[in-house]
């Protein structure tokens, strides 16, 4: 019996490295966090498997060139990580009090970039791109507005 191989594992291979017992584990850890994950996040999340930070910090990138992936810049927070889904292309609403994040679909970016590149004079084809949304949480507004209510 043939075991399928995780569409993960296969960009791995693909991109010409070998599945470590790091780069599994990686994997499951942001399969189960289902949320994007800082390289903080990683190391606490590790500190009982024995894996030290720089290992970590070669496998992220690894991760990265392999597609499996991909990097999201949360501002005061740092670089996070997330898997990359091609079915489930999505963005981030960050707290910018607690860390908090939540993902939004459609961005509608679609059907802004034909009339970005018609508008540019340099450009003929998008990559990709990149749209986070930075604001305050329910729960850190209730607690602000607790505190405010106190001063007063
Ligand atoms: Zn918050
Ligand atoms: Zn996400
Ligand atoms: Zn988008």
């Amino acid at each position: 019996m043939v075991l399928q191989e995780s569409i993960y594992d296969a960009r791995i291979r693909d991109a010409g490295y070998k599945i470590t017992c790091a780069r599994s584990l990686l994997v499951d850890m942001f399969k189960q966090a289902n949320r994007p994950l800082s390289l903080n996040d990683l190391i606490k999340r590790l500190k009982e498997k024995q894996i030290d930070i720089a290992t970590v910090y070669r496998n992220l990138k690894v991760l990265k060139d392999a597609r499996v992936i991909q990097q999201i810049d949360f501002r005061d927070t740092g670089a996070h990580y997330e898997l990359m889904d091609d079915n489930n292309h999505h963005h981030h609403l960050v707290c910018v009090l607690c860390g908090k994040t939540e993902d939004f679909h459609n961005c509608g970016v679609d059907e802004m970039v034909e009339s970005v590149l018609k508008k540019s004079s340099n450009f003929s084809f998008i990559e990709s791109h990149t749209m986070e949304m930075f604001g305050i949480c329910k729960s850190c507004n209730k607690r602000s507005n607790s505190k405010l209510k106190i001063k007063n």
